[in-house]
């Protein structure tokens, strides 16, 4: 019940809060058949495996979680392939972010990102007292390294290099991540969001770790979000240097992954279930090469995508078309003025979403 009668508080919020921007929710449905490929989504539902693994945590929830997620810490170093001490947990990806951040970054400090990214970065830097600098992707929607390069300062702290990038799609390769590291100085750490790894196909795609174990000013951003399923039970984790590391560990939320989150993610990660997950992102994949097969066929030219997601530069268009998409029962998600980003999502999905492409080439 609103309480009408209460007064407003008068405590100011910190500057860089109050003018933060909201961050925007890809879009629900409700009412009716309604395809939501508004959010990057895996569309599997768990694996009978996971749900049970949930289920019986359920029982336990009176007790605290293990606040170092040990078993899960030893899962995911063995599946990254590095030492456990390299590995940090957290409530999603998106808070593990900003723990690398609140590790580092002085008051005033630069952190350099490519824009339009991920739009949990100005946040991420505003909470944590940095400043942003944007620099634009490309005309196809890749990271310009070079020009991120070029807009290193001696004030920079951080860079952002979101690969594939969200929402437009493409991934840096090796040579061009090589070329721009070989300029960053060694006390500028750099952050790989690679949120969307297990869909990349393109051999020119560097391997994180092994970028990593050459430059201890790298960090891996990884996720149980999207290829595993998990958006729901919030499990992400950091790949870094050791001392890196534990900074970050030492600025996490204590218990901030959940039991049930924990157990869910070591079931995921057991071989079968993996094997079996790994098998859908495949399933996902054939389905971004159908969709994307489909689309130029019907005239458009989009930018190259790695993840599970497809870019359309609409410009002024953006916000008509999304409307036009969610009467036709498909959520899309539009960034107004800009463009609109369209999850891959199961078969029924993406052919309602098909039609809804052909009807905006009809105009
Ligand atoms: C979806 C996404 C994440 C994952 O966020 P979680 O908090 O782990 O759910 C991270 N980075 C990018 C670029 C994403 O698109």
């Amino acid at each position: 019940m609103p309480n009408t009668t209460s007064p407003e508080s008068t405590v100011p919020l910190r500057a860089a809060v109050a003018a933060l921007p909201a961050y925007v929710p890809g879009a629900s449905g409700s009412a009716g058949q309604v395809w939501k490929l508004s959010s990057n989504e895996n569309p599997y539902s768990p694996l009978p495996s996971v749900l049970s693994a949930i289920v019986e945590a359920a029982g336990d929830v009176n007790r605290y979680p293990d606040m170092y997620a040990t078993e899960l810490v030893d899962a995911l170093a063995g599946h990254v392939g590095v030492e456990t001490e390299r590995v940090v947990v957290g409530n999603g990806s998106v808070a593990v972010l900003q723990h690398v951040l609140q590790a580092v970054v002085e008051p005033g400090d630069e952190v350099v990102f490519p824009w339009r990214s991920f739009e949990a970065y100005p946040i991420a830097v505003a909470v944590a007292g940095g400043r942003a600098v944007t620099v634009p992707v490309t005309q196809d929607g890749r990271l310009d390294l070079p020009a991120m390069a070029a807009a290193l300062t001696p004030r920079t702290r951080v860079v952002l290099v979101c690969t594939p990038n969200n929402p437009t799609g493409p991934a840096v390769r090796a040579d061009e991540l090589e070329t721009f590291l070989a300029v960053v100085p060694r006390d500028v750490l750099v952050v790989l969001d690679e949120a969307y790894l297990e869909f990349v196909r393109d051999p020119q795609v560097p391997d994180g770790v092994d970028v990593l174990r050459r430059n201890p000013n790298v960090v891996l951003l990884r996720t149980l979000s999207k290829a595993y399923g998990l958006a729901g039970l919030r499990v992400g984790y950091a790949v870094a240097e050791p001392r890196l590391a534990a900074g970050i560990r030492a600025v996490s939320t204590p218990f901030g992954v959940s039991h049930v989150a924990q157990r869910a993610a070591l079931a995921s990660l057991a071989p079968t279930a993996q094997a079996e997950l790994l098998e859908r992102v495949d399933a996902l994949v054939a389905e971004r090469t159908r969709v994307a097969d489909a689309l130029r066929e019907q005239g458009w030219d989009l930018p190259e995508t790695q993840a599970n997601f497809v870019w359309f530069g609409l410009g002024d268009a953006t916000t008509a078309c999304a409307a036009q998409a969610t009467a036709a029962g498909v959520l899309v998600r539009p960034f107004a003025g800009d463009g609109l980003r369209v999850s891959i999502g199961e078969v029924e999905a993406n052919d309602a979403f098909l039609a809804v492409a052909r009807s905006w080439r009809r105009g």
